[in-house]
């Protein structure tokens, strides 16, 4: 975790899952896996937050929510989409209100597989989401250094 210069902040939401996703997403919180070790702080307000985590399918009536949630975090900002629900819809995906995966309504940064996803592969894709988020700052603070050089040289 040394590349990240900063202590993200997560959010998590549950779409549409079976509940399966989101105990193991919240087991990750818990002193076993304890993913605050790492420097992560997990908040309720998407106004604070770095870093999305979604577990479960997308369907008509989560994907606004999940969009405003989105839509109300600061840039830059990561997204990760936990189990085969998320990623494509999995088991929920032939039902009729069922859009798909998360991608059918955000841009995804990372994809953590399996039903359920385990604690270890979540945390690895929390790692993998910090290195994203930090890779989209630098580029940022890159931008505005050269609008400014830009600005500056007339
Ligand atoms: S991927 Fe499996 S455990 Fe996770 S929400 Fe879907 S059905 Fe449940």
């Amino acid at each position: 975790m040394s590349f990240i210069k900063k202590s993200p902040w997560i959010i998590h939401y549950d779409g549409t899952s079976c509940n399966g996703c989101d105990i193991e997403t919240l087991a990750c919180l818990t002193p076993l896996y304890d993913v605050e070790r790492l420097g992560v702080v997990n908040t309720g307000n998407p106004k604070h937050a770095d870093i999305l985590l979604v577990t479960g399918s997308v369907n008509e009536q989560s994907a606004p929510v999940l969009w405003q949630i989105y839509n109300q975090m600061a840039n830059p900002k990561v997204v990760v989409a936990i189990g085969i629900c998320a990623l494509s819809g999995g088991v929920f995906k032939e039902c009729y209100n069922v859009k798909g995966g998360v991608d059918t309504v955000l841009p995804v940064d990372v994809y953590v597989p399996g039903c359920a996803a385990r604690p270890e592969a979540i945390i690895d894709g929390v790692a993998k989401a910090c290195e994203i988020l930090q890779q989209k700052l630098d580029h940022e603070r890159e931008k505005k250094r050269t609008r400014k050089a830009v600005k500056n040289n007339g």
